[in-house]
């Protein structure tokens, strides 16, 4: 295990450089989850009180998801596709490589140039493309922003603690999940006067009836499939059926697949666009990370995911072929 007294040194390398900035753009990674958008909220809302200027941005072309707007500050989060002005650090958060900052990677590799880029994450996969990087994979990102606002002197208030308890609450499966210090902070995130209930619901509760049929739809037709030696609970969310469907809807699949009863292993393919699948892989029993690394993608253990073309089947097949030549051994 990590001596405390380097990780103590890895944060305050990290705090010195958002304490030094006067105007700082901060980025959260493409198709945001409340990991990202809470994380560039956090931070956004922490440094502007210390009386920094602040630009939120996601590296896609079009809005996200509308269900993180409940998260303050998550209004001024542009979906942008180069950073306006200029800026002392550019940082970016939940991002587990460079092309997660979407059509913002050209300004992150400038930023990188420049030696302006600070990296904040927890995927196990980082490649550290950043002049500084704090890569913590014990923790939340929204956990290591608020371990960074307390060494640099801002107080939280309720809408920090807003935007720190949504990410919590993603990265821990609805607090199914986590370590201990991550449900000390939601208790301690609680103390400022949120509302669970409320947060759960706009987040990850709040459905429609179009968006449960399409979810049934897709689980109507869950397979179990033999891939590589794994027994994979597959769910194939076409085109067709998630066309016009809200993102949270498609992302919630992966939840249905974590830990189906004879799988040991979930896969939740989403059709981006004709032939270019979004692929999720869950599981509680071998390092999903190891596989979507060697598919291009990322990720953590228990969760990560990957890109893919051609018919679901073909995804599959190399699924199945990474999958039999991969250490993923807890
Ligand atoms: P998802 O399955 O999309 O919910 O993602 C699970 C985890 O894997 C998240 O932490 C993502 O950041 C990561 N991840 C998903 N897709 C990719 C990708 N294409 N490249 C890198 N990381 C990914
Ligand atoms: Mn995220
Ligand atoms: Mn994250």
């Amino acid at each position: 295990m990590e001596a405390a007294a380097e990780r103590a040194a890895r944060y305050a390398r990290a705090a010195h450089k958002l304490a030094v900035a006067k105007t700082v753009a901060v980025v959260g990674h493409l198709r945001p989850d409340a990991d990202a958008i809470g994380s560039v909220t956090a931070l956004t809302l922490g440094l502007e009180k210390i009386g920094k200027t602040v630009t939120p941005l996601v590296g896609q072309p079009v809005p996200f998801s509308r269900n993180l707007l409940s998260i303050p500050g998550a209004d001024r989060v542009s979906p942008a596709t180069d950073i306006p002005g200029e800026h002392d650090l550019i940082v970016a958060v939940d991002c587990g490589s460079v092309d997660r900052t979407g059509t913002l990677t050209g300004a992150v590799l400038a930023a990188a140039e420049d030696e302006k880029l600070l990296v904040i994450d927890h995927h196990v996969s980082n490649t550290g493309f950043g002049t500084v990087n704090l890569i913590d994979t014990r923790e939340s990102t929204t956990s290591m922003i608020r371990e960074l606002l307390l060494m640099i002197g801002v107080p939280l208030d309720r809408d920090i603690a807003h935007c720190l308890y949504a990410g919590l609450m993603t990265d821990t499966g609805s607090f199914r999940w986590g370590t201990a210090s991550m449900h000390t902070l939601a208790a301690e995130l609680m103390s400022y006067g949120l509302d669970p209930r409320r947060i759960a619901a706009d987040l990850v509760d709040s459905t429609s009836v179009a968006d449960l049929q399409m979810v049934g739809h897709v689980l109507a037709n869950t397979r179990m499939v033999e891939a590589g030696g794994f027994n994979a609970a597959v769910l194939i969310a076409d085109q067709a059926t998630i066309a016009g469907h809200s993102e949270s809807a498609v992302e919630s699949l992966a939840d249905y697949v974590r830990e189906l009863n004879g799988s040991n292993l979930g896969v939740v393919l989403k059709e981006q666009g004709p032939g270019w699948w979004a692929v999720s892989l869950r599981s509680s029993r071998c390092d999903v990370s190891q596989v979507a690394i060697r598919l291009g993608g990322g990720g953590h253990v228990a969760a990560a995911g990957y890109t893919s073309r051609g018919t679901a089947e073909e995804a599959l097949a190399e699924l199945a072929t990474v999958l039999s030549t991969t250490d993923v051994s807890l």
